[in-house]
């Protein structure tokens, strides 16, 4: 879109929180750590986090991005994104000598270790989550033999396991949580012993820019979602403004506004998924600025005050350096 064209929406609300949450910012500042400490190249397990301009910007550093761990030289630095991998990765990285930083988000670690306690104990483990999602797939890669994956609440009703008395289940970290809940009565509703998490997988994050963009669709006409397409929890964030009465797309930048998407509104939401970075909000703020918003102010559901302590890895070199 011109940035000169047509006036815009008067008003632009943004949802707060929004945008990068603590496993994101730390996953990032590893990549950017290991350069700084080893120089380039530093080679990184697919998209460090799910979002096309960190990955751009971090090329442009020196990272380089593989799809499995087999596409790094021997002896090289490798990165494992915040997703997470499973056991096999973490070996055959060891087997090519590969120097490994684990940039996995802990609350996904988190999920990992509930899948081998699960396991160790004999359950049958259903995740819910998305196939052919990294995570999913490093989360089941813990037990292949006792997790069952299942995406809707109609496949609870097929399912079939080995003892229906000991059943637990697991859930990706991105989900809507409305679904999810709905997934979740299902299986109760099917297996009413079965066992959940002592806390919930859906990570805060997911959470409180849920609630958040909920509160924002009732206000706006439209809302609009920074983030990629890859992004899962970018993606919930859409469905969860169109659930809510506001017209909402996906966007990955400012650019990528259609001038049809503005016609009759008034009052445009902005959030953005948990890896998308802020400076591209802002890019955007400043299009509808440019078009004549003068009433720019922030929708403030939650307060986040998550941190995330950098790999030891990166820690234990830091401290070496200083
Ligand atoms: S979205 Fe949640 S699980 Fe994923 S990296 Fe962020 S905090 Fe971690």
């Amino acid at each position: 879109m011109a940035e000169t064209a047509a006036p815009g929406p008067a008003r632009v609300l943004l949802a707060a929180p929004r945008g990068y949450c603590a496993g994101v910012d730390r996953a990032v500042q590893t990549v950017e750590r290991a350069l700084d400490l080893h120089g380039a190249p530093v080679y990184v397990r697919k998209e460090i986090v799910h979002n096309k301009h960190v990955v751009q910007e971090l090329s442009k550093r020196g990272a380089i991005f593989v799809e499995e761990e087999t596409e790094v030289p021997e002896g090289e630095m490798v990165v494992f994104s915040a997703h997470g991998v499973s056991p096999a990765v973490h070996a055959a990285a060891s087997s090519r000598r590969l120097h490994t930083i684990d940039a996995t988000c802990p609350l996904v670690t988190k999920v990992h270790v509930e899948a081998r306690r699960f396991a160790a104990d004999g359950y049958t483990i259903v995740m819910i989550g998305h196939e052919g999602h990294e995570e999913v797939e490093g989360t089941t890669g813990e037990a292949p033999d006792s997790i069952v994956l299942v995406q809707t609440a109609e496949e609870v009703e097929g399912l079939e396991v080995r003892d229906p008395n000991r059943v637990a289940f697991i859930t990706q970290t991105t989900l809507s949580v409305d679904e999810t809940a709905e997934i979740i009565a299902a299986l109760r509703a099917k297996f009413p012993a079965i066992v959940s998490p002592k806390s919930d997988d859906i990570c805060y994050a997911t959470t409180n820019r849920q609630i958040a963009v909920k509160q924002l669709a009732r206000e706006c006409e439209l809302v609009l979602v920074i983030g990629s397409t890859n992004s899962s929890n970018s993606n919930r964030l859409v469905e969860v403004a169109r659930e809510h009465g506001s017209a909402s797309h996906l966007i990955d930048n400012h650019t990528q506004v259609r001038e049809e998407w503005l016609e009759g509104v008034e009052t445009v939401g902005i959030t953005s998924g948990a890896s998308a970075p802020e400076e591209l909000v802002e890019q955007l703020v400043e299009l509808f600025r440019k078009r004549g918003a003068s009433d720019v102010s922030e929708l403030r559901t939650v307060d986040e005050d998550v941190r995330f302590m950098l790999p030891k890895e990166i820690r234990e070199q830091l401290a070496v350096g200083t």
